[in-house]
């Protein structure tokens, strides 16, 4: 057979049962086209319970839903937002929608998220200046919700957690999503299951979902004419791409078995050669393992991974390149001790696309183990 099959880092994989066409079929056969509608409010309801919140607001994208929870908690100029210095673009650059100005916080080894003694110390630094911390569970791994929590419940400063990685990931059996004030999902086309695009912000306070509602509609007063008293968004998620949503909400917990399944192969195939190691995982943290990732020591460098790969067609990357390193956001403070910098040195995403057999498998730990 063709042994140069493309393989893809993380694809979307629709139902073999068909549910996401047939609440799009719904959506179709009601006329539900139009933004909101009956799977908006049901995917809503949906998710919320699946991640055990007690409301949500279905947006057009997960970087949407941290934009509107930084502006629920009144982030704006002269503020200071914490945010991790090892994590995707889309959460740190609301902070600068909101005219605030990101810290950056390091890494630990331990959980590879927001370092939580890093964090004490920042907020030590600048005290009251700090009006909201973001936390990120990067590639499903969670963060120190227990230690994070208790300090900034101490600092009384408000956390969001951009979730956008770890739907169907817990902390010591609590849903990622849900310790801070608010929590956010992306169904972006290569996360853990996708609307091709989305977002979802959780939270257990009704008020304040509701807000981030009439904010993401174009901010419109009860009347009978267009009136504004707000400044308002675009970001409602339409039924049809809720339709989406809600299928793939009900094979969630079988792609997190199938992302555990990729790791452990990875790590049984791959563990043993020189140098090489596996992001962690505590025995408090259950992991969506929505990427699995795998750092080297040794001689073999990540890119001479990625680009043998590549020559046969199989799509890897590295970890994310940290936001002080960015030339966008090199002007703002970073503290840490370069744990993040050395991730991103060393670290390379496997592919994790969950549509991939043992073959698929056996296959890339053949090209790569042939590099040893
Ligand atoms: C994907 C992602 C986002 C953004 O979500 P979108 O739905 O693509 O806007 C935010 N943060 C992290 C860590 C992500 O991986």
């Amino acid at each position: 057979m063709v042994d140069n099959k493309k393989i893809w880092l993380a694809s979307p994989h629709m139902s073999d049962e068909g549910y996401e066409m047939k609440y799009v079929q719904e959506a179709f056969d009601t006329n539900w086209i139009a933004p909101l509608g009956p799977n908006v409010n049901e995917f809503e309801k949906e998710l919320a319970a699946k991640v055990g919140s007690k409301h949500a607001a279905a947006m057009t994208s997960g970087t949407g839903a941290i934009h509107l929870a930084l502006k629920d908690v009144g982030v704006g100029q002269g503020d200071i937002v914490l945010c991790p210095t090892l994590t995707f673009s889309a959460t740190a650059n609301p902070i600068i929608y909101q005219n605030a100005t990101p810290v950056f916080i390091d890494s630990d080894y331990e959980t590879w998220n927001m370092d939580p003694i890093v964090l004490e110390t920042v907020l030590k630094k600048y005290g009251d200046k700090v009006k909201a911390v973001i936390v990120v569970h990067l590639y499903g791994l969670s963060a120190d919700m227990g230690k994070i929590m208790e300090i900034c419940n101490r600092y009384n400063v408000t956390v969001i957690e951009d979730a956008a990685e770890s739907l169907g990931a817990y902390y010591k059996g609590k849903h990622t999503g849900t310790f801070g004030e608010f929590g956010v999902f992306s169904f972006n086309g290569n996360k853990i299951i996708t609307t091709s695009g989305g977002g979802m912000l959780v939270s257990d306070n009704e008020e304040k979902i509701k807000k981030v509602r009439f904010w993401s509609t174009q901010s419109r007063d009860v009347a009978r004419h267009y009136q504004h008293s707000e400044l308002g968004y675009n970001y409602r998620m339409s039924n049809v791409v809720a339709g989406i949503g809600r299928g793939q909400l009900k094979v969630l917990g079988q792609r997190v078995a199938k992302k555990k399944y990729i790791f452990e192969f990875y790590k049984k195939e791959l563990g043993h050669l020189e140098g090489v190691d596996f992001m962690p995982i505590n025995e408090w943290n259950e992991p969506n393992y929505w990427l699995s990732v795998m750092t080297l020591k040794g001689k073999v460098r990540p890119l001479d991974v990625m680009e043998t790969l590549d020559k046969e067609n199989i799509e890897s990357r590295p970890v994310w390149k940290p936001m002080h390193m960015q030339p966008f956001f090199a002007e703002y403070d970073y503290i840490g001790s370069g744990v993040s910098e050395e991730l991103f040195e060393n670290g390379v995403c496997l592919p994790s696309d969950t549509k991939m057999t043992d073959d698929d498998l056996e296959r890339i730990c053949g090209i790569i183990k042939g590099l040893w």
